[in-house]
């Protein structure tokens, strides 16, 4: 069974000037710094962690948004990374993102009609007439009134604007969805909706996710398997109940820890892990674990040998000493 998606020891570095006058030198962001992981059709594969580890970086290269600078992406039996532009093009079409803040992300000047049907035209698949009716079927399937066609995106609430911008992922038939936080800016209310809607257009249209998310309790019912990342790695990447009932890594322990349980009985009992000090930053990692600054277990071979993933079996694995 080939993946759909399958990336291996994908990286980004950013060049950046450090220091001051002579001795000024060139440093390198490690914005993601080996990551492997893939992704079977039609499964959800999330992506989580706190803001500024690398997990918009990585969907953005898996589209070939922002090219990376070591590693491989193949999509099926295709290496991205060795495409050029005109080669990309058909994978581009099988390929598209949702992205965290619907309005901002939909033209303020043009009708839903043009901004889903954009696509189409862009790429030749449609001409006007048959491009409307594309247009109307999307708003079907994304539950919109076929009226918002001559209507402007301000005139819709914030889960009607993701609607839109759903629909408008849409339009070319695509395989593979990177959905970048497409609920966080969402009221709670609605949050479930829209992910509920995601996940029937899932099962409808045999579509495969990258769902990335800041932190684990919005993922919980989407994600078939979770993968969590700190500075630019992984550290856990395990199946969704796993994941969830046995929680290996510290800071995976540490985010679901911060997780609100509804029952307040249990909330009152559990043990909460605060992570004390800042996320470091990724100009100058720190050397070992990079968790090692904030993590309550660090010891000795912590700060000077870096832990690599290890598969522990039931599609679970770790990067922590300590396993
Ligand atoms: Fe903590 Fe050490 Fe495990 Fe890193 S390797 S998570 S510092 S115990
Ligand atoms: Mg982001």
């Amino acid at each position: 069974n080939t993946p759909l998606i399958r990336v291996e020891n994908l990286q980004k570095y950013f060049p950046v000037m450090q220091g001051i006058l002579l001795q000024r030198q060139v440093a390198a962001i490690k914005a993601v710094d080996g990551v492997t992981f893939n992704i079977q059709r039609g499964e959800t594969l999330s992506l989580v962690g706190e803001s500024g580890c690398g997990k918009s970086t990585t969907g953005r290269m898996i589209l070939q948004l922002s090219r990376p600078t070591g590693g491989t992406i193949y999509f099926e039996n295709t290496d991205l990374t060795r495409l050029n532009e005109k080669e990309l093009h058909p994978f581009r079409r099988r390929m598209q993102m949702i992205f965290q803040d619907p309005y901002s992300s939909l033209n303020p000047r043009m009708t839903v009609g043009k901004i889903i049907s954009e696509p189409l035209i862009i790429h030749q698949l449609a001409n006007a007439k048959i491009a409307q009716n594309r247009v109307k079927e999307l708003l079907g399937l994304v539950g919109l009134n076929s009226d918002a066609i001559n209507r402007y995106p301000h005139e819709f609430s914030g889960g009607q604007q993701q609607r839109i911008g759903i629909a408008r992922a849409l339009a070319m038939n695509p395989d593979f969805i990177v959905c970048d936080e497409p609920i966080a800016a969402l009221d709670v209310s609605i949050q479930a909706q829209v992910i509920n809607l995601m996940q029937n257009l899932q099962q409808n249209l045999g579509l495969t996710y990258l769902f990335i998310a800041h932190d684990l309790s919005v993922v919980r019912h989407i994600s078939d398997r979770v993968a969590v990342m700190y500075l630019g790695k992984i550290v856990e990447l395990s199946d969704r109940v796993s994941l969830y009932e046995n929680p290996l890594h510290p800071y995976t322990q540490a985010l679901l820890s911060a997780v609100p349980i509804p029952d307040p009985e249990l909330e009152a009992k559990r043990q909460r892990i605060l992570l004390t000090g800042e996320v470091p930053s990724p100009v100058n990692p720190p050397t070992g674990c990079r968790f090692c600054s904030r993590c309550p277990y660090v010891f000795e071979q912590c700060r000077v040998e870096e832990p690599l993933l290890k598969d522990i079996g039931s599609n679970h694995s770790v990067a922590c000493h300590l396993i």
